[in-house]
C-alpha cells in the first residue's frame, strides 16, 4: 500500500467554506490545442469546490482511503520539523502545488528513499530537482494546460489593471472613502493602440495574445520557436528574434517563459533598462526571471509605470520583501493559476496521475516531466536538468 504525502495551502483565514460562491462552473472538454481535459475514472468532489486547501485535499482521500493507502495532508512545509519533512522519509508519493509549494531539493530526495512519484497539482516544477529526480528514478507529473488559460486571463486582468491604474482608483473609494477624480486619472491610460508584447508564446503566451487581439493593440512577441505564419498573421504578430529587441518596442511587456538558467534573472538593470520610459512589466511565469530589486529601482525612478504578477520568490514572501511596498505594482499571492475553475482541472488531472499509477498504466505523456531516469513528454519540450 502506498503513502500519500500531499501539500495544500491552508484553509481560507475564516474557516472552510461551507458552500462556493457559485453553484457550478463551465464544463471544459478539450484545451486550445486539442489535449482533452483530465479523464479520471470519477471523481469525488463538485467541480467548483474549494480543492486546494487543505480540508479540500484535492477530493483525493475517499479514493485513496477505499483502496487502503493512506493520504497525509499537510500545509506545514518547511523545516526539519515540519510534517511534510517529518513524514517524507516513507512516502511514495509527494503531492504540492507552485502555489505553496513543498520544495523537493536534492537533499530532501535523499532521505526519501521511496519516493517514486512527485505530482504537481498545476503547472510549473521548477519547486522538484528535476536531476535529482533523474538520478533517482523518480517520476515527475504535471497538470499540463489545466490552469493555463487561468494565468492568462490574469496577465490581462493585470495588464489592465496597470494600464487604467484600476488599484489606486479602487482604493480611493474603499480606503479613503474619497472622491478625487484627479487622484484616480491621473496615472490613468487607454490600452488602446500601445505596442504589447509577450516573452514566450507558448501555451499562456499565445492565449494572452489570442485574448488581447481585439483591444486594438500591436502585438508583438519573441519565443525560441517562431508561431506558425498563419497564426502570426492571424494575429498580426511581429516577431523579435530575442527579448533584446522585444524590450524597447513595446509599452507592455507579459513574461511567460519558464524558469530555467537563460531565463534566470533575465529582467536586469539593463534589459528593463531598455524599455521605454514608463513601461509596464506583468510577469506570471517565475519571479527569479526579474531581478527582485531592479524592479523596485526601475519603479521608483519611472522606467516602470508599473509591475504585476502572482509569482514570487521564495513563496511565501517574507513580510518585508521590498515587492509588497515598492510604488505602482499591482501584485497578487500566487494565484492566478489556482481559481475554483482551475482546481476542479487539475484535482482531476492528480486523480488521473494516480490513477494510471497505482494501476501500473502509462500516465498521459502530456502530463510527464520526468520519467524513468530522463526528461520526459512535456518535461523534455520545457526544461532542461
Ligand atoms: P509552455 O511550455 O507552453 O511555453 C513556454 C514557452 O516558452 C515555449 O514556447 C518555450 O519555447 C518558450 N521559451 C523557453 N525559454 C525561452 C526563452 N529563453 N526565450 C523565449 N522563449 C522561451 O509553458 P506555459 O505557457 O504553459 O507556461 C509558461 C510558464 O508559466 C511556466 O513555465 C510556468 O513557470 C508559468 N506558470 C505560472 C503559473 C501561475 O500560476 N502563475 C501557472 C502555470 C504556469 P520552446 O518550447 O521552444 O522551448
Amino acid at each position: 500500500m502506498a503513502k500519500i504525502l500531499c501539500v495544500l495551502y491552508d484553509d481560507p483565514a475564516d474557516g472552510f467554506p461551507p458552500s462556493p460562491a457559485r453553484d457550478d462552473i463551465p464544463t471544459i472538454d478539450r484545451y486550445p490545442d486539442g489535449q482533452s481535459a483530465p479523464t479520471p475514472e470519477a471523481v469525488d468532489f463538485h467541480p467548483g469546490e474549494l480543492l486546494g486547501s487543505v480540508s479540500g485535499e484535492l477530493g483525493l482521500r475517499r479514493f485513496l482511503e477505499q483502496q487502503g493507502h493512506e493520504l497525509v495532508v499537510t500545509s506545514d512545509k518547511e523545516g526539519d520539523h515540519s510534517v511534510f519533512q517529518r513524514e517524507l522519509p516513507d512516502a511514495d508519493v509527494v503531492i504540492s502545488q507552485p502555489f505553496w509549494p513543498a520544495y523537493l531539493t536534492a537533499e530532501l530526495i535523499s532521505r526519501a528513499p521511496r519516493l517514486k512519484l512527485a505530482i504537481t497539482a498545476g503547472i510549473g516544477s521548477d519547486h522538484v530537482d528535476l536531476e535529482a529526480a533523474v538520478d533517482n528514478g523518480i517520476t515527475v507529473a504535471e497538470a499540463t494546460y489545466s490552469n493555463s488559460i487561468s494565468v492568462a486571463e490574469h496577465a490581462v486582468m493585470q495588464i489592465l489593471a496597470l494600464v487604467r491604474d484600476y488599484l489606486p482608483a479602487h482604493r480611493i473609494v474603499t480606503d479613503d472613502r474619497g472622491w478625487n477624480i484627479a487622484d484616480a486619472a491621473r496615472r490613468s491610460y487607454d490600452l488602446e493602440g500601445m505596442s504589447v508584447g509577450v516573452m514566450a508564446a507558448g501555451r499562456i503566451g499565445i492565449a494572452v495574445l489570442r485574448r488581447l487581439a481585439p483591444f486594438d493593440v500591436a502585438l508583438h512577441y519573441t519565443d525560441k520557436n517562431r508561431l506558425p505564419t498563419e497564426v502570426e498573421e492571424e494575429l498580426n504578430l511581429v516577431f523579435h528574434e530575442d527579448v533584446h529587441s522585444l524590450a524597447p518596442a513595446v509599452d507592455v511587456l507579459s513574461i511567460h517563459a519558464p524558469l530555467h538558467p537563460e531565463t534566470k534573472g533575465l529582467f536586469d538593470d539593463e534589459l528593463i533598462g531598455s524599455m521605454k520610459r514608463g513601461s509596464y512589466l506583468v510577469n506570471t511565469a517565475r519571479a527569479a526571471i526579474c531581478d527582485r530589486d531592479a524592479v523596485v529601482r526601475a519603479l521608483e525612478s519611472g522606467r516602470l509605470a508599473g509591475y504585476a504578477g502572482d509569482v514570487w520568490h521564495p513563496q511565501p514572501p517574507p513580510t518585508d520583501h521590498p515587492w509588497r511596498d515598492m510604488p505602482h505594482h499591482g501584485m497578487t499571492p500566487h494565484v492566478s493559476g489556482t481559481t475554483l475553475s482551475a482546481q476542479a482541472r487539475y484535482a482531476a488531472a492528480t486523480r488521473e496521475i494516480l490513477e494510471n499509477w497505482l494501476s501500473g498504466t502509462p500516465i498521459r505523456d502530456e502530463y510527464l516531466i520526468v520519467d524513468q531516469g530522463r526528461l520526459a513528454g512535456s518535461g523534455s519540450r520545457s526544461y532542461t536538468t
